[in-house]
């Protein structure tokens, strides 16, 4: 542009750059997955308009440059490269290249004061926190903006899972964003050098990529200690295994697994990394010195072999184990060394049963590739819906009137299960028994929007925590409906 090297008469400072659109050439500074101990690069500037799986940014945007480190349009140039190299890498998987929420996907980057993020099916909204004598923006650790379209990446996969009431679905949904925090950080290739310097070459060690959203926990540890891991929010690196979520305490420390969401992720997650890992040795010429190129081509394999075990598996209670069982054979069928290694993870965190592990290995493998992609997207279509239920008004403070939810009602296609602390196998929870203790746990986090006070259930309800659900009155009762899916602590 000509214009720009005019000297110009004095201005106000927010007119040295004005709005416009990207140009091709421009370099823009962003991080590889947080801020937190790292230095910025220099990368090719990213359109947030691309299609598919486009983002829509308020407006004016920063002409594209490079910010200096602290100042909103950097930020705004982070996050918009985090998020278009986490929805180019799962877009090849989503036909029809549009979200949930329509062909493009708001995104607001400083929606005010809280430690926290969020996908309400309207947009992605982040927020600014204090953290030391300065400010931490959720929005800007591609860590937590990968995970953030994480939920809208499954939500636009498997819709039906926003309003399943049952303690793992809503789990699996922050270990789905995590997930996919990781497996955009992998499609960075100077990230998967470090990584594999780090950790030299034994990626199931805690590292950079494993430690998710490292600053924004700084900032939350320091208003509630116990709330994050020593290190970072979650470590993908862990040694939780699986245990019944009816069984366990509604809300614990970081250290220990409750039912809460993002606590009981940790086991899914936990898997998951440890199956990429032993994919990558299974497949990399020199097991014990994998290459980054091996890296990414081993990432871009999970992400597929994630997405077809997700559409493949039925909503139900116990749905980490049927998520599991359709990844080992969607495996399996990716590359014959991927399978073993896959079901072994998930049977050391007791997501699978050694019967059910056994189970599955011996189940021939029918379907080709293709044939399951297509018999994929079929099952999708074809989703029935969930069972919309009554429960006991009473048990929850709400007198007499009943109060409807949505179960994880789904008809199994197989049978697997978790293993129990003995080595034999869980039972899997009546769909109506895990929308109870859901249900239970909800309002015993304060989760649910009451409006008034003067009750047991206003009293829970009145802290300060972030409301996931509402209750919406109907015709035939008092509807439990999803508001959110957070992610972070809430300040104050
Ligand atoms: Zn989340």
């Amino acid at each position: 542009m000509a214009g720009k090297h005019k000297k110009k008469p004095k201005q106000a400072p927010k007119k040295k750059h004005p709005p416009k659109a990207p140009s091709p050439g421009t370099n823009v500074l962003s991080w590889e997955d947080d801020p937190q101990g790292n230095t910025p690069v220099s990368v090719p500037s990213p359109d947030p308009a691309e299609k598919p799986l486009a983002f829509r940014f308020p407006t004016p945007a920063p002409a594209a440059g490079q910010y200096p480190l602290g100042t909103a349009s950097f930020r705004y140039w982070v996050a918009v490269e985090a998020l278009r190299r986490g929805a180019d890498f799962w877009s090849p998987g989503i036909p029809g290249g549009t979200w949930q929420v329509g062909a493009a996907l708001p995104v607001l980057l400083d929606e005010g004061e809280d430690l926290n993020a969020y996908y309400d099916r309207k947009a992605l909204n982040f927020f600014h926190g204090p953290l030391g004598d300065g400010l931490v923006y959720s929005g800007e650790s591609p860590d937590v903006a990968c995970h953030e379209m994480g939920h809208a990446i499954l939500d636009t996969v498997k819709p039906g899972l926003w309003d399943a009431a049952a303690q793992e679905i809503p789990a699996f949904h922050e270990s789905f964003g995590d997930m996919s925090a990781i497996l955009s950080g992998l499609q960075v290739q100077s990230l998967r050098i470090s990584v594999l310097q780090e950790t030299a070459g034994h990626l199931y060690r805690s590292s950079r990529l494993s430690r998710l959203a490292e600053q924004l926990a700084t900032a939350i540890r320091a208003q509630a200690p116990d709330a994050v891991e020593s290190d970072c929010l979650r470590n993908a690196v862990n040694s939780f295994t699986y245990q019944d979520p009816l069984k366990l305490p509604t809300s614990a420390p970081a250290t220990q697994l409750s039912s809460e969401p993002h606590s009981f992720s940790r086991v899914f997650t936990g898997a998951f990394f440890e199956g990429l890992a032993g994919m990558l040795s299974a497949t990399a010429q020199k097991p014990a010195a994998p290459t980054e190129e091996e890296l990414h081509s081993v990432s871009r394999d999970m992400g597929v072999i994630l997405l077809a075990g997700i559409r493949q598996a039925p909503i139900v209670a116990n749905f980490y184990s049927q998520v599991a069982t359709a990844m080992v054979q969607a495996a399996s069928e990716t590359n014959s060394a991927y399978g073993p290694v896959l079901n072994a993870a998930f049977v050391r965190r007791s997501i699978l049963s050694l019967q059910s592990a056994a189970a599955i290995a011996g189940l021939s493998s029918t379907l080709g590739p293709q044939k399951r992609a297509a018999a994929a997207a079929a099952a999708v279509e074809s989703e029935p819906p969930l069972a919309r239920v009554a429960l006991d008004g009473n048990r929850f403070g709400l007198g007499n009137r009943a109060i409807l939810v949505h179960t994880a009602s789904h008809p199994r296609r197989v049978s697997v299960y978790a293993a129990a602390p003995d080595g034999g196998q869980l039972a899997a929870p009546s769909a109506d028994t895990a929308a109870t203790a859901f249900v239970d746990d909800l309002i015993r986090r304060g989760k649910i929007e009451v409006p008034q006070r003067r009750s047991i259930l206003g009293a829970l309800a009145s802290t300060r925590s972030l409301k996931t659900h509402r209750l919406v009155s109907t015709e035939e009762g008092i509807l439990l409906e999803r508001i959110l899916f957070d992610c972070g602590h809430r300040h104050r």
